[in-house]
């Protein structure tokens, strides 16, 4: 579903990621982990088009990702992506945030609109939140409005970027149960996250990323039960 050959992204003289591949095929949940700068988010913002890559290829659903603004538009109608901040607009309310994106983007009728947050909100447990407004709700909500808003443009793929890093340590569960049900449903999920339970309960793949480069990939029984690196190995033993 999603292709990535040989993606290098340099910031001046900083080469952040030298050389990445990976494809994820459709269904995969995959946790990427690893150290502070890394290239984790460099790598997530490179495929949803939020950066220009310098050299290699990614596609996602066959299309490739180009320079034109017309390919990029069509690229982030396939992928969502949701962040650690859940910027939602403060002065509408929590359905208006749901319904805002396919009305604008896709020309989606209102009424269409409104029926598809509403079960986008049921889906994450907050149907009875649609005329809220985002400060009335707690960061573990507010997070999962976002995630709604993300399903409201029916993703092929979510790219989540740390998004339990900015909620108090009571508050991480709710939001954790919600992208399990998505992994359940078989929603593609690629997601840095420094949870390490969920990425060796959920994941099937994990991902462990060392300065710029995929240093080790595999299921999590083997990255977490038997990693191959020194660099893993003194990663998982930071993160207990
Ligand atoms: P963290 O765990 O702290 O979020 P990360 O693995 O997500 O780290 P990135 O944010 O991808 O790391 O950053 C990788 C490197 O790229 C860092 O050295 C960072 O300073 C650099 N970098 C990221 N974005 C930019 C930018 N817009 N301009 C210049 N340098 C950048
Ligand atoms: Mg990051």
């Amino acid at each position: 579903l999603i292709a990535i050959d040989n993606v290098k992204k340099r910031f001046g003289d900083n080469e952040v990621l030298k050389g990445i591949s990976l494809d994820v095929e459709p269904g995969e949940v995959i946790a990427i982990i690893g150290k502070s700068g890394s290239g984790k988010s460099t790598l997530l913002r490179c495929i949803n088009g939020l950066e220009s890559i310098d050299e290699g290829n990614i596609s996602v659903a066959g299309a490739k990702l180009g320079a034109s603004e017309l390919e990029l538009r069509n690229l982030r109608l396939k992928v969502g992506m949701i962040f650690q901040q859940f910027n939602l607009f403060p002065h509408l309310s929590v359905g208006r945030n749901v319904m805002i994106a396919p009305m604008i983007v896709k020309g989606v009728s209102e009424a269409e609109a409104m029926k598809t947050a509403k079960a986008n909100l049921e889906k994450v447990g907050l149907g009875h939140k649609f005329d809220a407004y985002p400060d009335q709700l707690s960061g573990g909500q507010q997070q999962r409005v976002a995630i709604a808003r993300a399903l409201s443009m029916s993703p092929q793929a979510l790219l989540c970027d740390e998004i339990t890093s900015a909620l108090d340590p009571e508050l991480v569960n709710e939001v954790l149960t919600v992208m399990r049900g998505l992994a359940k449903e078989g929603m593609t999920l690629l997601m840095v996250t420094h949870e390490m339970r969920f990425a060796r309960e959920v994941c099937n793949r994990l991902v462990f990323m060392h300065q710029g480069k995929v240093h080790e990939i595999g299921p999590p029984e083997e990255l977490f039960g038997n990693p191959k690196t020194p660099e893993l190995q003194q990663f998982i033993g930071m993160t207990q």
